[in-house]
Parts: structure tokens; C-alpha cells; sequence
């Protein structure tokens, strides 16, 4: 066995914080590519197959692991893979962004007895890239076409799972997206350095060959109300995330060079899928030389930070208002940030933001923590007279996103929604309340995990199918 193989085979028998420590040196995507057979294997047969699989329990797919590192340990990878995938439409994406430490090998026996956890999101991405790589990886081929057609809105995870699970059923799907590119925040939210393009736009272009039919740069609401497509398809399902930025409300923040956080790393992506984005090219949105500070503690926060460190920012703080065990995000993400150089700003609160036209420093307030709120975190409040300021020429703000207005965007004032602008289903059918009308993912939940859509799109599959089997006399002519 060479050094090289040995430090990688060590690296993955460390705990998880130790793990990302090491692969903070090297490069995210470098890593993964000295994963080799014999790895996967070794890892694989740490497995103890405990007979109580908590990484499935933890797993919202319910992916059969256990088995699946068995068939890795003894070098069956092909049949590795069609396990796998019969759970889960993306098991490389997952493989790559699953919050790991929070769902299977958080829940790892192994872990638990202190010798770290079997790398289960790792193997499950190499199985899958070693598919891809040897073809495995193949078209749906639809044995009978049905004469009923489902139209989806939003091509993100939730929708793209479900689009696949219908078009194995054999029903035309038609997947309608506002954006240019399919793939939804797999696409223009989640970095480059967490989720390579390529590992999406490969997924959507199989969808592509399966039969399922894109229509990109197409807003419902603007394009066709939500009724209309209704008379165009036998069933829809709303699956169009939640995007709208929460707001801080202080003086300055409409000063120039201070963005959402969708702005930013939107811009990013583009630029990374080699489109020109002259908000980038003329240097607004690149942080590049730049003192950039970042409000918010979740990952999407720590997207930002951690992007801005690779457009070569001069200085990167992250502000926060609680400290770092009450932060939101996974404590993962947080650890990546510190080691790659983010200075956390921890118990702090923007006050105001300064400059003429644009914006030159924040002002802060200190916080110091209360009793605990409903969340059960406790409760930031202002520490009186403790200002203080610090330099920013470029401000994100990262506060988390809530539901747009659908009733209202959709012209369809009479689909319910919750007090959280989330859309309401009957959780037995996911069904909204306008016949024949499904939602899932995001929209449903507000924001959630790439591995939850996908479960949402699968489930909601079967619903659809169901409801359509049930009632084909009304079906129109697709
Ligand atoms: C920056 C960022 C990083 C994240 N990182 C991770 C991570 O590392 N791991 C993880 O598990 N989760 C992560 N998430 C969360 C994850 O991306 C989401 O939970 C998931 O993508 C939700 O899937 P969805 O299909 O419900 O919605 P989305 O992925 O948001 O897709 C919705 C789609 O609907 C389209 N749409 C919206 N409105 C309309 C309309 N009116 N007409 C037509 N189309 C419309 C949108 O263009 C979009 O393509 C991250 C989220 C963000 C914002
Ligand atoms: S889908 Fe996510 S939670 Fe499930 S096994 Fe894969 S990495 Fe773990």
C-alpha cells in the first residue's frame, strides 16, 4: 500500500472534525479523487453490521447502508450502486452535502463507541461516481407510456426526484423553472468547492435522455398562472423552494456594495459555470481585495465566508449574534470556515451600516445571552453603550429565507397557505387544496436539506400516481 493511500485510509478513521481538518489542506475535489477501490473497501469493512442500523434509522431515505457497505467491502460495486440508487435519485449529491454528522454517521455505532465513524457519505459518493464513470448509470427506459402528464414547477432536488419517479411509472412530465439552468439551489445556491456543477447538470441531462421535458426561463405567475397549466396537465406539483430573503431593518442598509445572499453566491456559480455576469466582471459582487463582512450563523452564511475566502477577499468576518454552540448551522461547516481563515464575530449585532454612497464600516452592539426562547437557544440581547465598528466594503446578508407569495405570484388566491407563507398539504396525500395540485420540498417544509427534497420528490411520486391511477376518467390529453 503506498504513504499516500495510508495517510488517506488514516484520514478516514479520524472523526469527522479531524477528517475535515485534513481536507481543509488539500483541496475539497483533490481529495475525493485519490478514493480508490481498496479505500472504499477498508472503510467499508469497518462496517460492524451492529444488526441495529441507526445510520438508516438517521437516514431520510432510509437508505439501506449496511448492506450496501458490505457489497462495497467485498468489491461489488455495481451491485453496491443498484442499492443505492433504488432509495435515492442523487446518491453522489447526497454523498457530497448530506449534513452527514447530523443524519447517518452522527448516528454511526462506531462513532458512538469513540473510533470514528465508518465514512458512509464518502463511500456512497464513490460508489455512485465509480457508476457514472463505468456507465452504469443509464436512461430511464419507459416499459408503457401513459396518457396522463404531470406538470412540475421548480427543478430543484423536489422536483427532479419526483420527475424521475414518474417518468418510470411512464406519465409525460413537463418540469417548468424560472431559472436558465435546471438543478434549483443544487445549481446557483450550494458552492462549486461543496457540489461540482458537472455532478448536477450530468443528472438533469440523464432526466433529459429519460424523456422528461425542461422548460427553462419559465416563471409561473408571469409565463402562465397556476390555473392555466392546470388545464394543460393532468396533475401539478409546486416545488419552488423559498427564496425570499429575511431583512435586516437597520439605518444604511440601502447603501451600495451591501447583497442578499443569493446574490452573491448566484453570481458565483455563474461565473463557475463559465457564463459572463457583469455584476461579477465589473467587480461589484466579486470580493475579491475586498473587506467583506457576512451577517448570519447558518450555512448559507458560511457559504458566503467560505466563498469569499476563494475570490480573495482582504478580510472575512462572519457576524453573529449568539455564540458558537448556539449556532444553527452544522458545527461542521463552522470548523471548515475557522480553519480556511474566517474571523467569527461571535455575540455581535449589526446597529447601522455607515458610508456615503457606499458602505464603508458596521457598526456593532454587543450581545449578551438571555433565558431560552421557543427554540429552546437562548435569546440574544443588546448589551447598552458597547458599540463598536469595523471596516466592510462588501456586506452579505445571510439571515435565512422564507416562502414567497405564492397564492399571489401564482394568481391563485384560493391555495392555502400556513402564517409562514409555507404551502399546507394533507400530510397523508400531499395534496394541497386545489384538486389534482401537489407540493413538496422547501416550499412545504421552508428551508430544509437536499436529502429531505429528494425524499418529498419520491414520496410525492407516489401520491401523484396514485391520485392519477384513481382518477383516469378525468385525465386530458397530454
Ligand atoms: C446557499 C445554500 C446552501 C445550501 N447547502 C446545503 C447543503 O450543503 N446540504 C443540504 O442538504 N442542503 C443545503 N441547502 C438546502 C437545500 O439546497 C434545499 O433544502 C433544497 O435545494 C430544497 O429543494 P427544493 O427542490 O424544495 O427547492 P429548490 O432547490 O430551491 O428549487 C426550487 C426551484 O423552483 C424554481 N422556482 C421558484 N419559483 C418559481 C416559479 N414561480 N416558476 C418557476 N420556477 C420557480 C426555482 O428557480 C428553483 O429552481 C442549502 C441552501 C442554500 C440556500
Ligand atoms: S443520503 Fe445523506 S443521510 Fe442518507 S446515507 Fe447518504 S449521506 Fe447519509
Amino acid at each position: 500500500m503506498n504513504k499516500k493511500m495510508l495517510q488517506f485510509i488514516s484520514l478516514e478513521q479520524s472523526t469527522p472534525e479531524k477528517r475535515d481538518k485534513s481536507l481543509r489542506k488539500n483541496d475539497f475535489n483533490e481529495i475525493y479523487k485519490e478514493y480508490i477501490t481498496e479505500k472504499a473497501a477498508e472503510q467499508s469493512s469497518r462496517c460492524s453490521q451492529c444488526g441495529v442500523p441507526f445510520c438508516q434509522v438517521h437516514c431520510p431515505l432510509s437508505n439501506n447502508i449496511p448492506d450496501w457497505l458490505k457489497l462495497s467491502a467485498e468489491g461489488r460495486l455495481k451491485e453496491a450502486y443498484e442499492l443505492s440508487q433504488s432509495t435515492n435519485n442523487m446518491p453522489e449529491v447526497c454523498g457530497r452535502i448530506c449534513p452527514q454528522d447530523r443524519l447517518c454517521e452522527g448516528n454511526c455505532v462506531i462513532e458512538q463507541s469513540g473510533h470514528g465513524t465508518v465514512t458512509i457519505g464518502s463511500i456512497e459518493k464513490y460508489i455512485t461516481d465509480t457508476a457514472w464513470k463505468n456507465n452504469w448509470v443509464k436512461p430511464i427506459k419507459v416499459q408503457k407510456e401513459l396518457n396522463a402528464s404531470v406538470g412540475i414547477i421548480g427543478a430543484g432536488p423536489a422536483g427532479l426526484a419526483c420527475a424521475e419517479e414518474l417518468r418510470k411509472f411512464g406519465y409525460k412530465v413537463t418540469v417548468y423553472d424560472r431559472y436558465d439552468r435546471p438543478g434549483g439551489l443544487l445549481i446557483y445556491g450550494i458552492p462549486n468547492f461543496k457540489l461540482e456543477k458537472y455532478v448536477v447538470e450530468r443528472r438533469t441531462e440523464l432526466l433529459k435522455k429519460s424523456g422528461i421535458k425542461f422548460v427553462q426561463n419559465f416563471e409561473v405567475g408571469k409565463n402562465k398562472t397556476l390555473d392555466e397549466l392546470r388545464n394543460l396537465h393532468n396533475s401539478i406539483l409546486i416545488a419552488t423552494g423559498v427564496y425570499k430573503a429575511r431583512e435586516i431593518e437597520i439605518p444604511g442598509v440601502n447603501l451600495n456594495n451591501i447583497f442578499p445572499a443569493m446574490d452573491f453566491l448566484t453570481a458565483s456559480n455563474k461565473k463557475g459555470l463559465g457564463d459572463k455576469v457583469k455584476l461579477f466582471d465589473n467587480g461589484t459582487l466579486d470580493a475579491k481585495n475586498k473587506n467583506v463582512v457576512v451577517i448570519g450563523g447558518g450555512d448559507t452564511a458560511m457559504d458566503c465566508v467560505r466563498t469569499a475566502v476563494r475570490q480573495k477577499a482582504k478580510s472575512v468576518k462572519c457576524i453573529y449574534r449568539r455564540d458558537r454552540e448556539n449556532m444553527p448551522g452544522s458545527a461542521r461547516e463552522v470548523a471548515n470556515a475557522i480553519e480556511e481563515g474566517i474571523e467569527f464575530v461571535w455575540l455581535a449585532s449589526p446597529k447601522q451600516f455607515i458610508g456615503n454612497l457606499e458602505v464603508k464600516e458596521v457598526e456593532i452592539n454587543k450581545i449578551k445571552l438571555g433565558l431560552p426562547d421557543s427554540s429552546g437557544r437562548r435569546s440574544p440581547e443588546i448589551e447598552p453603550n458597547s458599540e463598536y465598528k469595523i471596516k466592510a466594503d462588501m456586506v452579505i446578508k445571510s439571515l435565512g429565507f422564507d416562502p414567497e407569495d405564492i397564492p399571489n405570484l401564482f394568481n391563485a388566491k384560493e391555495l392555502n397557505v400556513s402564517r409562514w407563507g409555507t404551502i399546507k398539504v394533507n400530510l397523508d396525500t400531499m395534496q394541497t387544496n386545489l384538486e389534482g395540485v401537489f407540493a413538496a420540498g422547501d416550499i412545504v417544509r421552508g428551508a430544509s436539506l437536499v436529502v429531505w427534497a429528494i425524499k418529498d420528490g419520491r414520496d410525492v411520486a407516489v401520491q401523484i400516481h396514485k391520485y392519477l391511477k384513481e382518477n383516469k376518467n378525468k385525465s386530458k390529453a397530454a
